[in-house]
């Protein structure tokens, strides 16, 4: 789903936390990153909560326990950077139609098994469901990102993840006719619109004055 949801300013439009958060990156499709909207510790908890992957409680205690532990949050940080450039390299090989490499999908088996350590079953509305609880781990936020990039990976939809026909942002396709190519039509799609109009009147121009000068 596209929202017009933004985060300091970055558009929300991967449709999957995980894509979201390779999305926290901005700057020409193919290309290094030119941004970024994850600076420390804190920001990535502030954008975990926007996000929904913790609620404001869940922020509150973490963000007092990174207080608490700098060094400790700094690693955690470290890590979420880390994971959010394997998820990079496994959803761009898939948005371009390649493999991922096989190392990249090792790295996400290997810290799903260990996020869902973490884990339990508990019951609701007679049945279970999976809960991270209330655990005070500073890597928490990671848990809901990793589990929702498996998710994604296992049971897809894989065809329609798509990069940006512009820019290195990567989203799930959602549209009926999987015609989508744009992060977003306000930013990317109305830069390609301007584009072709601006090419369009100059050729106009181009053979107005041919004809004139003919
Ligand atoms: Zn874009």
């Amino acid at each position: 789903m596209e929202t017009s949801n933004t985060f300091r300013g970055q558009r929300i439009v991967g449709g999957n936390v995980a894509l979201d958060m390779l999305n926290t990156q901005n700057g020409p499709a193919g290309k290094a990153p030119e941004g970024d909207v994850l600076r420390d510790y804190g920001d990535f908890l502030a954008w975990a909560t926007h996000l929904g992957v913790l609620t404001t409680t869940e922020e509150r205690r973490l963000r007092r326990r990174a207080h608490e532990r700098p060094a400790e949050a700094d690693v955690a940080f470290q890590r979420a950077r880390e994971i959010r450039a394997y998820l990079h390299e496994i959803f761009d090989a898939v948005a371009h139609g390649k493999p991922p490499a096989r190392a990249d999908l090792r790295r996400l088996q290997g810290d799903a098994a260990d996020a869902f350590a973490h884990g339990q079953l508990v019951a609701a509305n007679g049945g279970y469901r999976w809960s991270w609880g209330d655990d005070q781990d500073l890597e928490r936020p990671l848990w809901p990102i990793i589990d929702a990039a498996l998710t994604l990976v296992t049971k897809g939809p894989l065809d329609r993840v798509k990069g940006c026909a512009s820019c290195r942002f990567v989203f799930v396709d959602e549209s009926k006719n999987r015609s989508r190519r744009w992060c977003s039509m306000d930013d990317c799609g109305a830069e390609d619109k301007m584009r072709k109009y601006v090419a369009r009147r100059a050729s106009a121009r181009a053979s107005r004055s041919r004809i004139a000068s003919a």
